[in-house]
């Protein structure tokens, strides 16, 4: 490792010692490096010629200097219920570090072996579900939505037992925090308001600078407003893009906002508002349609959290921000989404006709708002054509055309607008499938190749058409379970 330009800060371990354990990595047998994102290790201030030199750190047989690993304790709401056992079960806190632009880096291992918060669990984690983080967390990325980071992946000897026998993997995942509302549950529920303060005024210190110098009582209040409008926010942008997490558990949230733990996340191919991606999600808790409300749910636990140390009625402000917020932010991306820049009352009727439309007939979301991008430039035939019975289409297009009647702006301008919102590629389950399956045969390359894609979803990539395709049939329903 050389030129490097970064310090290590390692800020979590300043929190009381209730909020972690240090534990060693167990290390992985006959490491192989799959995949290590130099852009990042660069915008990180790590350079490297030879990313093989990270794959002992990442198989845990090696710690850097200045690394020192712990598990942190959380706990949270799991489909609704309280569970007061939660915490890093599998992943380490490797340190933080602050790359050359100022930015703050958690590292987190994920897959490094037990912790005293594992309960039955083995520690570990396998190839396809590590992939499968590193691409969502990447496309996310490329989509301009906040998310924790995949900055590599290595593969192991080590057998580890799911539904079958499967590669054990480690990830890197790196984030400015990894500290989630659940963390907020334990200081409450179980340590006390001190506690709780200590953990608000470090979260707001190393990732709020802005609300520092403020009186506490409006530090405060002005930090929950902003926690429960970005996860609004981010909400809205989920919908927008047609993205289901699938385990929007308290403790899967992340306090800065950003899309954390990626499980069985779907993108939705045939709109179905009722979607529900996670195979173990019975009762469609989770369902894509109902993500919204469940964001409100989790920022009410955290309101819980907050209660003995916040004023009441600052919580329940604080609260009521995230409708607001949520509404703006869905209105405003879809209306940029369907090209309106002229603001009028009956857009919202328009935005939810349109949302009808798709689930009664279950029209590939991304192919019609990105063929709506290209209308004029490309005619009504493609969005003709994602319809089974095109008159639908048609009376649709009528109705939009009337509303396009009000814009002003010229049209090659509005639908070159609508391209950089509409994304042509988007990472479709059986995309994932197949660059998983490959990677299982210790081919790694169609996944980079995958990644390159995704990291321009916005762009005409001419050579890469056969990414944009909807799933074939035996990628329309693939189950993706919890167990990862
Ligand atoms: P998740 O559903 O991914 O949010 O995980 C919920 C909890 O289960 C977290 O506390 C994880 O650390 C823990 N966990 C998940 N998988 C394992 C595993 N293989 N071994 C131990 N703990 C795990
Ligand atoms: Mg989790
Ligand atoms: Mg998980």
């Amino acid at each position: 490792m050389s030129n490097n330009d970064f310090r290590v800060e390692h800020r979590y371990l300043e929190l009381p010692d209730s909020f972690y354990t240090r534990v060693r990595p167990s290390p992985l047998r006959a490491p192989r490096m799959v995949c290590f994102n130099e852009g990042l290790a660069d915008q990180m201030g790590f350079h490297t010629d030879n990313p093989e030199e990270w794959t002992r750190v990442g198989a845990g047989a090696e710690l850097l200097e200045g690394m020192d690993p712990v598990a942190m304790k959380y706990t949270g709401h799991q489909f609704g219920m309280y569970n007061p056992e939660l915490g890093d079960g599998r992943g380490l806190l490797l340190w933080e570090t602050v790359g050359p632009d100022g930015r703050r880096w958690d590292w987190h291992l994920k897959g490094a072996g037990t912790t005293p918060y594992s309960r039955f669990g083995d520690g570990r984690a396998v190839l396809r579900s590590t992939v499968r983080e590193y691409l969502c967390s990447e496309a996310m990325e490329g989509l301009g939505i906040p998310t924790t980071r995949a900055l590599f992946i290595i593969s192991a000897k080590d057998p580890v037992r799911r539904e079958s026998i499967e590669t054990a993997a480690a990830l890197v995942r790196v984030a400015q925090s990894h500290i989630r509302f659940g963390h907020f549950e334990f200081a409450a529920h179980h340590e006390g308001p001190e506690t709780v303060k200590t953990l608000m005024e470090h979260v707001i210190a190393l990732h709020f600078p802005q609300l520092i110098e403020l009186p506490e009582e409006e530090r405060h209040r002005r930090w929950f407003e902003e926690v429960v409008e970005r996860t609004a926010r981010l909400i809205a942008d989920w919908q927008a893009v047609g993205f289901c997490h699938g385990v929007m558990n308290s403790d899967n949230m992340s306090i800065i906002g950003d899309t954390f733990d990626y499980g069985p996340y779907a993108f939705l191919d045939d709109f179905d508002a009722g979607h529900i991606c996670n195979h173990t999600d019975q009762g469609g808790r989770y369902a894509y349609n109902r993500q919204p409300q469940v964001g409100f749910t989790n920022c009410q636990y955290l309101a819980n959290a907050l209660l003995p140390v916040m004023d009441e009625d600052d919580v329940r402000r604080g609260l009521r921000c995230y409708e607001v917020a949520y509404n703006a932010r869905f209105l405003q991306n879809m209306r940029n989404k369907l090209g309106l820049l002229a603001e009028q009352e009956s857009d919202l009727g328009l935005i939810m006709d349109t949302f009808s439309m798709l689930h009664e007939h279950r029209v590939d979301y991304t192919l019609f708002f990105r063929a709506l991008s290209n209308l004029r430039a490309h005619g009504n035939a493609p969005i003709r054509d994602l319809f089974v019975d095109r008159s639908v289409a048609d009376e649709w297009l009528r109705r939009y055309e009337e509303r396009l009647d009000n814009e002003t702006r010229p049209d090659d301008e509005r639908e070159s607008a609508m391209r950089s919102v509409n994304p042509k590629y988007v990472l479709r389950n059986y995309l994932a499938q197949q660059v998983i399956q490959e990677a299982q045969n210790a081919d790694y390359e169609p996944m980079k190749a995958l990644l390159k894609v995704l990291e321009r979803p916005f762009d005409e990539q001419p050579e890469n058409e056969q990414y944009a395709a909807p799933p074939p049939d035996w990628g329309k329903h693939l189950n993706i379970s919890c167990s990862s």
